[in-house]
C-alpha cells in the first residue's frame, strides 16, 4: 500500500468541529488509496496552556514531569482524531510516542530522535486498520521517561515518520496555504510558490518565514522526504500548498526565489580592537558562553596608528537579536575587564533590520549582489553590514526602510512573476 504522512497543526485541529475537517482529508486519501500515518499537534492554545500551569506549579519544575505534563496535550487531539475517524467509518486508532516506541534520547524538552521502529504499526495497516493517529511532539528516552521535542516539534515528528515509513510524501497542513515569496503582510504582490528547494526553505524558515520547524526541514532534506505545506482550512487536492523539495525536482529555478527578513536585529561595533592573533576568539568565545546568538561577523582592515606603531587595530562588528544587547553588552565588558582585550568605545544600534535574498540559483548566476545593492539605491537606504552565503545575501538596514526595501527587492527580482 501507498502511504502518506498528514501531519495537522494546532489551529487544524482547534475544536471538534476543525477536527472533523482533518479527519475529512484524511478519509479523502484513504478513498485514495492510501494508508496514512497522522501526526497531531495539540489543539491551537493547549501546549501554552499547559507550560504555564507547570511554571506555577514549581517554578524550577523537573523537567521530566514538564514533559509528562506538556506532551499530554497532543494525547488528547489523538484519540478525538481516532474517535472521529472511526465516527466516519475509517478503521483507526490513536498511538501515544511510547506506544509506538518513538525512542528519543533523554534530552528533556528538546529530546532527538534515536529510531522509530515500524512493527507495530505495520502490524495494525495489516490487519485492516487504515489510519495510524500518532501524537506528535513526544517520544519515550532510554530510561521509560516521556520526553518532548522542543516548541513546534510536531512537524519534526512527522518527517520522521515519513523517512521511516518511506512515505510517498509528507503534507503539513496548517492555517497559510504555503510558502510565499515574502511576508504578504508587507508585500502585497508576494506569490505563493509551487516549489521550494530544502536549501531555500532552510534559509527563510530560519529568517522568520516560520511555517515549519527549522528541524523538520533538516530532516527531511536530510532523508529526501518530499514536504508540502498547505492550508486545512481550504478544499486542497494534489496541486495545493507548497513542494518543499529536492532541487532535482525544480526544473529551473529563477535566481532568487525569496526575500527574507528579521526586524529585530541589533547591530554592535568594537571599535579599534587591537588586531592580533586570538582576538576574534577572545571576543566570540564570550559571546557563546552568554548565550548570544552571534549572527554576521565583520572584521574591518587593519590599521596602524603612527608610522613605527607595531600595534594594528580593527573594528569589529557583528549583529545579534535586539533582546540579547545588554547580555552582549555585559560579556564584553567583563572579558574587557579581565584583561581579554581592549577597545575605544563599543557602539551598539538597535534599530536594524536584516534583509536577505534567498535562492539556488545564485550558486549559476553572477550579478545578483549588484543588483541588489542597486535597488536598495535607488531607494536611497543605506547598506550598514553585508553578508554573502552560496544561497543568500543578507544587508542590515536601518528598520524604518524595511517594508519599502522589501518591496523594491521583490519588484527588482520580479518574484511576483512565476
Ligand atoms: N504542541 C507543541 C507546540 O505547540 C508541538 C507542536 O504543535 O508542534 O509546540
Ligand atoms: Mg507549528
Amino acid at each position: 500500500m501507498p502511504l502518506l504522512v498528514m501531519k495537522f497543526g494546532g489551529t487544524s485541529v482547534a475544536d471538534l468541529s476543525r477536527i472533523k475537517n482533518a479527519a475529512a482529508k484524511v478519509k479523502a486519501e484513504v478513498a485514495r488509496g492510501y494508508d496514512v500515518i497522522v501526526i497531531v499537534s495539540a489543539m491551537s492554545g493547549k501546549t501554552n496552556e499547559l507550560v504555564g500551569w507547570v511554571e506555577s506549579t514549581s517554578p524550577l519544575y523537573d523537567a521530566r514531569e514538564y514533559d509528562a505534563v506538556v506532551s499530554s496535550g497532543e494525547n488528547v487531539t489523538a484519540g478525538l482524531m481516532a474517535l472521529t475517524l472511526q465516527e466516519m467509518d475509517v478503521p483507526a486508532r490513536s498511538w501515544h510516542g511510547w506506544q509506538v516506541p518513538i525512542q528519543t534520547t533523554s534530552a528533556h524538552a528538546a529530546a532527538r530522535f534515536v529510531d522509530i521502529p515500524r512493527a507495530n504499526i505495520d502490524a495494525k495497516f495489516a490487519e485492516g486498520f487504515k489510519v495510524a493517529v500518532v501524537a506528535g511532539f513526544q517520544g519515550v528516552s532510554p530510561e521509560g521517561r516521556i520526553t518532548t521535542l522542543g516548541r513546534g516539534g510536531s512537524d519534526t515528528t512527522a518527517v520522521a515518520f515519513a523517512a521511516a515509513f518511506a512515505a510517498e510524501r509528507c503534507d503539513i497542513y496548517t492555517d497559510v496555504d504555503g510558502v510565499y515569496t515574502t511576508d504578504p503582510r508587507i508585500s502585497p504582490k508576494a506569490r505563493k510558490l509551487d516549489r521550494i528547494a530544502f536549501e531555500e526553505m532552510l534559509e527563510l524558515a530560519s529568517l522568520g518565514a516560520k511555517v515549519l520547524q527549522t528541524r523538520s526541514v533538516e530532516l527531511a532534506m536530510r532523508y529526501k522526504v518530499r514536504l508540502r505545506v498547505l492550508s486545512s482550512f481550504e478544499d486542497t487536492d494534489e496541486h495545493s500548498g507548497t513542494l518543499v523539495c529536492d532541487e532535482d525536482e525544480i526544473m529551473e529555478s529563477k535566481v532568487v526565489s525569496g526575500v527574507a527578513y528579521s526586524r529585530d536585529e541589533a547591530k554592535m561595533t568594537l571599535v579599534r580592537v587591537e588586531d592580533r592573533p586570538g582576538i576574534a576568539a577572545a571576543i566570540f568565545g564570550p559571546l557563546a558562553d552568554a548565550g548570544v546568538n552571534v549572527d554576521m561577523i565583520v572584521q574591518n582592515i587593519s590599521e596602524t596608528d603612527a608610522p613605527g606603531d607595531k600595534r594594528a587595530y580593527t573594528d569589529m562588528t557583528f549583529s545579534c537579536p535586539t533582546n540579547q544587547v545588554a547580555r552582549a553588552k555585559k560579556a564584553i565588558e567583563d572579558a574587557r575587564d579581565e584583561g581579554k582585550f581592549v577597545y575605544a568605545d563599543l557602539v551598539t544600534d538597535i534599530d536594524v533590520a536584516k534583509l536577505s535574498v534567498v535562492g539556488i540559483g545564485m550558486r549559476s548566476h553572477a550579478g545578483v549582489a549588484a543588483r541588489m545593492f542597486a535597488a536598495l539605491a535607488a531607494e536611497n537606504v543605506n547598506i550598514k553590514v553585508i553578508t554573502t552565503s552560496e544561497i543568500k545575501i543578507s544587508v542590515l538596514i536601518d528598520r524604518k526602510y524595511m517594508e519599502l526595501a522589501v518591496q523594491a527587492l521583490h519588484d527588482t527580482f520580479e518574484l511576483d512573476k512565476a
